[in-house]
């Protein structure tokens, strides 16, 4: 319940957060060619790198405005079940004191979300779609993964750099917190609308398997989850953002059959709970 609350807090905070980027977008960018021209390298030495504690910031601003977007589902059943799922996968990886929250927004679409330093979620329509406990394991831990290899600090890199160019960029993330999350609200809508790069959706997929077979599962439920998508029609409304922020399914599948079959083709893990069970469990 505790966990629920903070979630909560979180989606109010962003009544508190809607000025803040309001404010952002209100300034007049000092852009200068030659500044899109830096490089992410020499961004990275301005800010000292993003360390863990500016990385929990910014993903506090992301998840504010996601849940601003996309509200959670006023099931606080749910909302314990998907905390304590992924707290125990997330437990198995190499950043388990990270402050990790979960979530399931209230859209019917197909969809999952991280932000940098630990807050994932999913949608109520992806949910409804997986077929066991083991699939929703393997799109948690692929969402871990983004997180375990900071994706998304790198696509801030990226992304501040070409856009604002380095120094203002890094003016920005070495004031303080209250910069730090304008700075982060500012670039949020371009971040979560370009998605990540390739080759980090395929380390996900890679990270993601190998995290569900820890904590027990079947490391075949993320590419379970991939073949529905195969099937599924891409032009589908419910299925756009997913399929334009990602690599495609076949790709992702292509990709992790040599990893599969070299590591888990011999120790089947769990498919879990039914979902029915789980749920009497977590309500009581
Ligand atoms: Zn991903």
């Amino acid at each position: 319940m505790r966990t629920y609350k903070k979630v909560l807090i979180a989606s109010l905070a962003l009544a508190l957060c809607g000025p803040a980027a309001a404010q952002f977008g209100g300034f007049k960018l000092p852009i200068d060619p030659g500044k899109v021209l830096d490089t992410a390298k020499n961004f990275t030495e301005k800010t000292k790198e993003i360390d863990e504690s500016k990385e929990i910031t910014i993903g506090q601003e992301f998840a504010a405005s996601l849940l601003g977007a996309k509200p959670l589902l006023n099931d606080p059943t749910l909302q314990r079940y998907i905390n304590t799922l992924g707290r125990w996968l997330a437990s198995q990886s190499e950043r388990p004191d990270l402050p990790w929250l979960f979530g399931v927004l209230d859209d019917e679409g197909f969809n999952a979300f991280a932000t940098p330093g630990g807050n994932i979620f999913v949608t109520k329509g992806l949910l409804a779609r997986m077929h066991n406990e083991a699939e929703l394991a393997g799109v948690l831990s692929h969402e871990i993964g983004h997180v375990l290899r900071k994706h998304y600090v790198k696509a801030i890199q990226k992304n501040a750099v070409a856009g604002f160019g380095a120094d203002f960029a890094a003016s920005y993330i070495n004031k303080g917190p209250a910069e730090l999350k304008t700075f982060a609200a500012g670039i949020f809508k371009d971040i979560y609308a370009k998605g990540l790069d390739k080759d980090d959706e395929f380390e996900a997929d890679r990270v993601g398997v190998v995290i569900a077979a820890r904590a027990g599962f079947d490391a075949y439920g993320l590419p379970a989850v991939l073949q529905t998508l195969q099937a599924q029609n891409s032009s589908d409304r419910g299925f756009t953002l997913l399929f334009e922020t990602h690599p495609s399914p076949t790709d992702r599948l292509e990709k992790l059959d040599k990893l599969m079959r070299s590591r888990f083709e011999s120790s089947p893990g769990s498919q879990g709970r039914s979902f029915e069970e789980r749920f009497k469990e977590f309500s009581r």
